[in-house]
C-alpha cells in the first residue's frame, strides 16, 4: 500500500520522466557586431555566443546560449564540454531547479564568477526552452505571465564615440519610433562635456522622453556624486553604473546624494550580491543580465528580490530573451533596445510604438536560423 505521498512523488516522477536528457551538445559561434559599440571603459569587440542544444527522451529539443563580448567564450565552452554536460545528462529538464543545483554542485570552485555563471546560464535557457515547448507554452506565460509587452528604451544611438549632433539625432529618431527613452553613455573627461551632450539632447526631445546615463563603473565615489548633481540639471531618468559592481558601500553613499536613480546589475553575478546591493540602498533599479547570474533560474529569483524591495527590473542587453522575461514579472520598468541575434535568426524582436512584444510561440520563442549559425561556428 501507498501513502499519499509516495503517491504523489510517483506522479511527479510519470510526469518528468520524459523530460529526461539524453543528448546536450555546446559550440561557440561568433556574431558579428552591426554597429561600433563603445563605453568609458571597453568597445564591443565581436559577440561570442555560447549555444547549447538539448534533447530529452521524449523529443523535446532546447537550445540555449550566453554571450561574452569580445573574450573568455573558449574557457565557457571549455567548462561545458569537460564537465558541465556529461554531468547533465539524465537529470529532468522539467526541473530546472534541481538541473541548477546539480550543477551548482560541481562547480563550487569556479563559482561564482563570470566563466560558470554564462556556463551555468547556456544550459538553463536550453533547459528552460525544453521545458516550455513541451508545456506548448512560451516563457512569458509560464515563467509568470505579467503583460504580454513592455516599454522600450534605446541604446544604440547613444554611445561614447558619437559627436552630439549624432546623439540628438538618434534620440529624435527614437521618440518618433515611439521608444519611451534613449541611453547616453557617459565618462568624459570633464562633467561639462557630459552635461552638454545631454543637454543637447534633451533640448532636441523636450521633457517627455527618459534620458538614462551609463558610466560602465568609470568613476569615483566622489566622482560619481559631482556627475549625478550635473546630470539632475537634465532630468536624467536613471544614472547607471556609476561605480565598480563591488563597491556597495559606494553607491550607498551616492544614493543618498542625489535625486537620480541609481541602476546597477550587469556586472553582478549572483543572487546574494542583488540582495547586498538592495538591502543596503545602493540601487532602486536593477539590471539582472540573464546570462551572467547563470540563466533563467536564477534571474526570476533575482527579479522576485528586486520586488520585495520596491525595486523595478530592466534587464541588461540580450533583448530577444529578456523581453520574455520582463513581460513575466509584476515589476518590469524598460526592455533595453540592442539588436543581438538578426544575423542568425529568421524573424526579429517585435516591437511595436516602442513596446517589445514577447514571443507567442512555445519555448523561448527565438527562430535561429540553423545554416546561418552553422557559417559563425568558431569551436
Ligand atoms: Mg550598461
Amino acid at each position: 500500500m501507498t501513502t499519499t505521498d509516495d503517491t504523489r512523488l510517483d506522479v511527479r516522477t510519470d510526469a518528468t520522466a520524459g523530460s529526461r536528457i539524453v543528448h546536450a551538445e555546446a559550440r561557440l559561434c561568433d556574431i558579428p557586431v552591426e554597429t561600433e559599440r563603445t563605453d568609458a571603459l571597453q568597445t564591443f569587440v565581436k559577440q561570442e555566443t555560447i549555444l547549447v542544444r538539448i534533447r530529452t527522451a521524449d523529443g523535446a529539443e532546447g537550445v540555449g546560449y550566453s554571450y561574452t563580448i569580445g573574450t573568455g567564450g573558449a574557457a565557457v565552452l571549455s567548462l561545458l564540454r569537460e564537465t558541465l554536460l556529461p554531468a547533465l545528462i539524465g537529470l529532468e529538464a522539467e526541473r530546472p531547479e534541481a538541473v541548477w543545483l546539480s550543477l551548482f554542485g560541481i562547480t563550487r570552485a569556479t563559482t561564482v564568477g563570470p566563466i560558470t555563471a554564462l556556463a551555468l546560464a547556456a544550459i538553463d535557457t536550453a533547459v528552460w526552452d525544453a521545458k516550455t515547448m513541451r508545456a506548448g507554452l512560451p516563457l512569458w506565460v509560464a515563467a509568470g505571465g505579467a503583460s504580454p509587452s513592455v516599454p522600450m528604451y534605446d541604446t544604440e544611438g547613444g554611445w561614447l564615440h558619437y559627436r552630439t549632433d549624432e546623439l540628438v539625432e538618434h534620440a529624435v529618431a527614437a521618440k518618433e519610433r515611439g521608444m519611451g527613452g534613449v541611453k547616453i553613455k557617459v565618462g568624459m573627461p570633464r562633467g561639462h562635456q557630459d552635461l552638454d551632450r545631454l543637454r543637447a539632447v534633451r533640448d532636441a526631445v523636450g521633457p517627455d522622453l527618459d534620458i538614462m546615463v551609463d558610466a560602465n563603473q568609470s568613476f569615483s565615489v566622489s566622482e560619481a556624486v559631482r556627475r549625478a548633481h550635473l546630470f539632475e540639471q537634465v532630468d536624467v531618468f536613471w544614472f547607471e553604473e556609476p561605480l565598480p559592481a563591488e563597491d556597495i558601500e559606494g553607491h550607498r553613499l551616492l544614493a543618498r546624494s542625489t535625486s537620480v536613480p541609481i541602476a546597477v546589475g550587469e556586472s553582478m553575478y549572483s543572487l546574494g550580491h542583488f540582495r547586498e546591493h538592495l538591502q543596503r540602498g545602493g540601487a532602486s533599479i536593477v539590471q539582472a543580465d540573464v546570462a551572467r547570474v547563470g540563466g533563467i533560474t536564477p534571474w526570476l529569483k533575482i527579479a522576485h528580490l528586486a520586488e520585495s524591495f520596491n525595486a523595478k527590473v530592466a534587464p541588461h542587453f540580450l533583448m530577444e530573451l529578456h523581453v520574455s522575461l520582463v513581460c513575466a514579472i509584476p515589476n518590469a520598468l524598460y526592455l533595453e533596445h540592442i539588436p543581438q541575434l538578426r544575423a542568425v535568426t529568421t524573424g526579429e524582436l517585435r516591437i511595436e510604438n516602442g513596446r517589445g512584444w514577447a514571443p507567442t510561440a512555445p519555448g523561448l520563442g527565438i527562430p535561429w536560423d540553423d545554416r546561418a549559425l552553422d557559417r559563425l561556428i568558431v569551436a
